[in-house]
């Protein structure tokens, strides 16, 4: 099984060749077929089974070749969040943004962390340039709503990266008052590595019909 024959665009194939990957991982090998088809998902996935590229590799070609891609086109100056990544580690969204640069090299989609513990004006002067793919943690980026500094109208790809750490840090409530801030009809994905009673709430509140992967 190629990342080719997952149905990844050549471009996303020639990033992932670029940095040295030939074949894709278990869960890679499942979670890009179902998120390329649109709809939710649940996925339980340690960190080092290759789970970023996962959510990360799907993302983007949908970001890059669905109707919606409007953004690519306009000027920076007009692009909107259509994809917010959140994480329950300052290290982990600049990791996962890290992932989302060099996937994303050979696609005009603007990518962007921000998390807590630095100052925020760097931060907006970053979401005034115009994003695509937003990675954050849930406080910094509920801050930023408060303040009026960011748009999350447009977003219509939702991924909760460790989900269970989310919750053991106590995130749940930020978690629901992101999700009470997003457009309703988006495609919701949610990676943790262990399924707790809370965990299992939380993806019911979330998601929809979802996919169900396990590695
Ligand atoms: P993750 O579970 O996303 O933290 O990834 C774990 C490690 O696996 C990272 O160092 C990735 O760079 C690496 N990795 C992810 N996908 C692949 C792949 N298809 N082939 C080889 N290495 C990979």
């Amino acid at each position: 099984m190629s990342f080719t024959q997952l149905g990844l665009s050549d471009a996303i194939v020639r990033a992932i060749t670029d940095h040295g990957y030939t074949t894709p991982t278990p869960i890679q090998a499942q979670a890009v077929p179902a998120v390329l088809a649109g709809g939710d998902l649940l996925a339980g996935a340690q960190t080092g089974t290759g789970k970023t590229a996962g959510f990360t590799l799907p993302m983007l070609h949908r970001l890059s070749t669905n109707a919606v891609g409007a953004a690519q086109t306009n000027k920076t100056s007009q692009r909107v969040i259509r994809a917010l990544v959140l994480t329950p580690t300052r290290e982990l969204a600049a990791q996962v943004e890290e992932s989302v640069r060099t996937y994303g090299k050979y696609l005009n989609l603007n990518s962007a962390v921000i998390f807590g513990g630095v100052g925020i004006n760097p931060q907006i002067k970053m979401l005034k340039h115009g994003v695509d793919i937003l990675v954050a943690t849930p406080g910094r980026l509920l801050d930023h709503h408060q303040q009026g500094t960011i748009n999350l109208n447009q977003v219509e790809i939702l991924v909760l990266d460790e989900a269970d750490r989310m919750l053991d840090m106590g995130f749940i409530h930020d978690i629901k008052k992101v999700l009470a801030i997003l457009p309703p009809k988006r495609q919701n994905l949610l990676f943790s590595a262990t399924f707790s009673d809370d965990i299992k709430v939380l993806a019911d509140r979330l998601l929809n019909n979802p996919a169900m992967i396990e590695v």
